[in-house]
């Protein structure tokens, strides 16, 4: 399994890191996890086209995580190189109405009779698909957010938490996983209700005994702070703090 963190960052606009995006090449399937915006377009740094996309798995449905969703299916009918193989989407709870909203609001331009989509809302949930099993729990935030496990036919493993706040079912998702993506998002005086602060990240990296911890979803705020000694406080394990286009090999 392969995962490349294709934005390390926020909804904020920032050169520095995209908004929240990761791809796993794993089999011959591509899954990615969020496709906030301009994540398609970073993707082609990481050698992935719109195009490659088998499966997204979306976490929930702020803007910063869901707003590729529409230039994905508006890509896919691009005369030129329009999508034939299916497209498989996931996300939580309501995310079909999500959709049928974005349907009535851009009509013509995001449906195809070229290719066929199915949508799936799952929360606490298992799959069983061609190069993967997805396992799910819902994370604690202010809208419905489902946290996603990989694990692939050899058994390597990721958790990606999306937006949480910290929760049993996070450590649930993420226990004794070879790769946690999960955020540190702010630094510790700037709590938000529904996100991580850094050592409360290594804190369910320690509980859950994951093998590595990567920490995403970075505010420019964080750049100015060490967030890697923040997350030491709580965790000694194997620590990444992301920057866009990182990859791991599971
Ligand atoms: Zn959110
Ligand atoms: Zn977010």
């Amino acid at each position: 399994m392969e995962i490349t963190i294709i934005g390390s960052g926020t909804g904020v606009p920032s050169l520095r890191r995209c908004s929240p995006c990761v791809v796993v090449r794993v089999g011959g399937s591509v899954a990615v996890l969020d496709t906030g915006p301009g994540s398609l377009r970073k993707m082609l740094e990481a050698d992935v086209t719109y195009a490659d996309i088998t499966a997204v798995h979306y976490t929930h449905t702020h803007v910063d995580h869901v707003n590729d969703f529409a230039q994905l299916l508006f890509a896919s009918k691009y005369d030129e190189n329009p999508r034939t193989e299916p497209l498989l989407v996931t996300g939580p709870p309501g995310f079909k109405g999500f959709y049928e909203r974005l349907v009535a609001l851009y009509g013509d331009q995001i449906i195809s009779d070229r290719y066929e989509l199915t949508i799936e809302e799952l929360s606490r949930d298992e799959r069983e698909y061609k190069d993967y099993k997805l396992k799910t729990r819902p994370m604690a935030h202010m809208v419905p957010c489902t946290g996603y496990r990989i694990e692939d036919e050899r058994g390597a493993s990721l958790a990606y938490s999306g937006d949480t706040g910290y929760c049993e079912d996070v450590l649930a998702l993420a226990k004794d996983v070879d790769v946690l993506v999960t955020e540190a998002a702010l630094p510790p005086g700037y709590e938000l209700e529904g996100h991580l602060e850094p050592e409360s990240a290594g804190r369910i990296g320690a509980q859950a005994g994951v093998g590595t911890l990567v920490v995403v979803h970075l505010y420019p705020v964080c750049d100015q702070y060490d967030t890697e000694a923040q997350v030491r406080k709580s965790y000694q394990g194997r620590l990444l703090v992301a920057e866009d286009l990182l990859r791991l090999e599971v």
